[in-house]
């Protein structure tokens, strides 16, 4: 697995950000997003050479395209509060929520709207 003993900077966290088109990324210059193309066709070997040069953003990309979590780290790098937890039954971001993503009131087996 992918260790992660790196330090992105929010600006580089939020590039790579707007290169997956998740939340929080902005359009860096043509320069980084070519590189950033690059980043991604690259096969293993000119993928560490391209690390030699570019050793934060590489592992920022490495980071993002390994997973959800990652995104969300880079989301943290950034500075940027990670997508909020919904409830699965009525979309609210008011927790706590279960182990099912479900908030405190779907979870009890009365109706939405029902009168405690
Ligand atoms: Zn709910």
């Amino acid at each position: 697995m992918l260790s992660i003993p790196i330090t992105i900077s929010s600006e580089t966290a939020r590039h790579v950000l707007w290169h997956y088109g998740a939340k929080g990324g902005y359009q860096p210059g043509t320069f980084t997003q070519r590189l950033m193309a690059a980043i991604d066709t690259a096969d293993v070997v000119n993928t560490a050479r391209l690390r030699v040069a570019f050793p934060e953003l590489v592992d920022a990309m490495s980071l993002a395209g390994s997973s959800q979590e990652g995104i969300a780290r880079l989301q943290e790098a950034g500075g940027i509060t990670a997508t909020p937890i919904r409830c699965t039954r009525c979309q609210g971001e008011d927790g706590p929520f279960t182990d099912d993503c479900l908030c405190e009131p779907c979870a009890r087996p009365m109706p939405l709207d029902g009168v405690v």
